[in-house]
């Protein structure tokens, strides 16, 4: 049995990146970039106006004559004397020769000519060529994600194309003679299947928006046998079930006898100890309890940092948030515990019903508190660390 930092660390040093590809930008949302992105062009490419207004050459005059007009999209490099200006729009193009706009709220416009009552100081309202970004300069380093944002920056820059890395295959093999598919009417002794619906949501969250889902029985040869295809064709396996030491939990052998490498197994904490994690050429396999709360705990400590290791993000842990816990916590068991807990603006509170069978609770929870191994009590005041959850 090792420790939960162990368990983190080990699966770190083994979850190498995803290979890259290259793909459109409009389709790059939720991708993390695999190579920096140089900008191609000034932007703005030329020198802007930033009001609707009139363009002209700063100085101590206040009336100018109105001699042209440059709209959006036009190019008037029209040759301005110090009495002249033109009318100009947000976004057009500032002939060489003016250096200010003023803003139409603040002139008294005649037909030909203007008088500016409240004169702005010079270079006001002109954004300068390449005020965002300058030709040749970095847009985005490696391992940034592609937000709509970014895919937003690299449009404007004409990028169309971009390296990212690929996103991991993921399956989910979900063992279990008890279980049932919701929609059908419960049999005697059977329970409704939620694992796969809810590990593959997880996995949505954070950018894997399609899992292929399998199932076996309680058995060591099927099992075997659903292992060993799905190891060749995925990069993550996720397991639910049959890996705690029941006569009927026959994961652990079957993936062993796949020639799945053992990375550890169990760990020092609660919910979640029956956990496996090992891999087989690329492909990772953690095999997860099949109690529910446990597998969807596991899923935030483990799963999640190695997806997103995999797919190239640069911080793969979410950061934790500090708040006062609203009651004393014990400790007895030497074992680092995962809270289901609600915090909000400045405390935290666990939630009743921490049972690894139990969902109730969770479904309401928005972050797990941690209580270290070594921690015996937690005091009602206390700072403590919680994983937030979404
Ligand atoms: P196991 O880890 O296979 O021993 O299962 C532990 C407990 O979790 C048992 O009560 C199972 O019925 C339950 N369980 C296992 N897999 C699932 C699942 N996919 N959905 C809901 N409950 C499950
Ligand atoms: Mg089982």
């Amino acid at each position: 049995m090792i420790k939960v930092e162990e368990a983190i660390a080990i699966i770190e040093a083994n979850s190498a990146k995803m290979p890259t590809k290259l793909i459109s930008v409009n389709r790059a949302l939720g991708y993390v970039l695999a190579t920096k992105v140089i900008s191609p062009i000034n932007m703005p490419p030329f020198r802007q106006s930033a009001m609707d207004g009139y363009a002209f050459s700063h100085s101590i005059r206040h009336q100018y004559d109105v001699v042209g007009i440059s709209q959006a999209g036009d190019h008037s490099n029209i040759k301005l004397k110090a009495t002249e200006a033109i009318r100009i729009f947000t976004g057009a193009f500032v002939p060489n020769s003016a250096d200010t706009v003023v803003m139409q709220e603040h002139v008294m416009a005649n037909t030909d000519s203007i008088l500016i009552a409240e004169m702005p100081e010079k270079f006001s309202n002109v954004r300068p060529k390449g005020e965002q970004i300058a030709k040749d300069d970095v847009v985005f380093e490696a391992n940034t994600l592609i937000t709509p944002a970014a895919i937003g920056f690299l449009a404007i820059l004409g990028i169309t194309e971009i390296e990212v890395y690929k996103k991991p295959k993921v399956a989910i093999l979900v063992t279990g003679n008890e279980l049932m598919q919701p929609g059908k009417k419960l049999k005697k002794g059977k329970i409704f299947e939620s694992n796969s619906v809810m590990l593959e949501a997880a996995l949505q969250t954070i950018g894997i928006e399609k899992t292929k889902i399998y199932r076996v029985r309680d058995n060591l040869k099927a099992t075997k046998k659903a292992l060993k295809s799905i190891l060749k064709k995925y990069d993550i396996v996720l397991v639910s079930g049959g890996i705690s030491v029941g006569d009927y939990d026959f994961v652990k052998e079957a993936l062993l006898q796949n020639d799945v490498k053992e990375l550890f197994y169990k760990i020092n904490q609660k919910p979640g100890k029956p956990m496996f994690f090992g891999s087989k050429n690329e492909t990772l396999v953690f095999a997860l309890p099949g109690n529910p709360a446990s597998s969807l705990t596991n899923f935030y400590i483990y799963v999640a940092p190695a997806v997103k290791n995999k797919m190239g993000f640069s911080e793969i842990h979410k950061p934790k948030v500090v708040r006062k816990i609203n009651s004393d916590i014990k400790n007895n068991t030497g074992k680092t515990l995962f809270l289901k807990a609600k915090y909000d603006e400045t405390t935290v509170t666990v939630l009743d019903g921490q049972s690894s069978a139990m969902l109730n609770t969770f479904a309401i929870a928005n972050s797990l508190l941690i209580v270290p191994e070594n921690v015996e009590e937690y005091k009602k005041g206390q700072l403590v660390s919680l994983l937030p959850i979404d």
